[in-house]
């Protein structure tokens, strides 16, 4: 009988540094690439609009995206997305392109000029977990199937 071998983790290698620190978009010299002092933030998850919701089913969709390990939405600039975090598969331990000469075309239209090398911007609503959707749904809708997703409210401590 054949074993399956699961494939290794990879050893991701440190990105460069500036006296030991990452540096700010402003530090990094002149001349070099933003991208060698970066972990490829940008190469670890996807995001894709969708629509926004309207009602409580389109709110329940949502909830169930969230069930999913790694996925969260966000909403910028009014528009909904849906994030999946997960690294490119040809992502190297060195966080660079392991097809760079064959990487999509919406890699190719990345830049630094704008990346997220340093952003630390915030969004709009962020969601990270399928209660979240749950509250929201039952503040927006006042909806009373949503309180029946969460979890009962403890009982009080006795009175000593
Ligand atoms: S484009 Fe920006 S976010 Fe992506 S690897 Fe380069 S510096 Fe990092
Ligand atoms: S194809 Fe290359 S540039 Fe595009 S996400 Fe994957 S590793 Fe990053």
């Amino acid at each position: 009988m054949s074993t399956a071998t699961l494939p290794q983790p990879i050893q991701l290698l440190p990105a460069k540094t500036i006296d030991g620190k990452k540096p700010t978009r402003e530090q990094v010299p002149k001349g070099a690439s933003l991208c060698e002092y970066c972990t490829a933030k940008c190469c670890r998850y996807f995001a894709l609009p969708i629509d926004a919701p309207t009602c409580e089913q389109d709110l329940d969709f949502i909830r169930w995206y969230l069930l999913h390990d790694r996925a969260t939405v966000f909403i910028e600039d009014g528009t909904w997305y849906l994030l999946v975090h997960t690294d490119c598969k040809h992502l190297q331990s060195d966080h660079r392109c392991g097809i760079y000469y064959t990487r999509p075309q919406i890699c190719r239209d990345y830049s630094t000029a704008n990346c997220e090398f340093d952003e630390d911007a915030v969004y709009e609503m962020y969601f990270e977990t399928s209660e979240q959707v749950a509250e929201y749904m039952e503040a927006r809708f006042h909806s009373s199937d949503a309180k029946t997703l969460r979890s009962p409210e403890p009982s009080l401590l006795p009175i000593l």
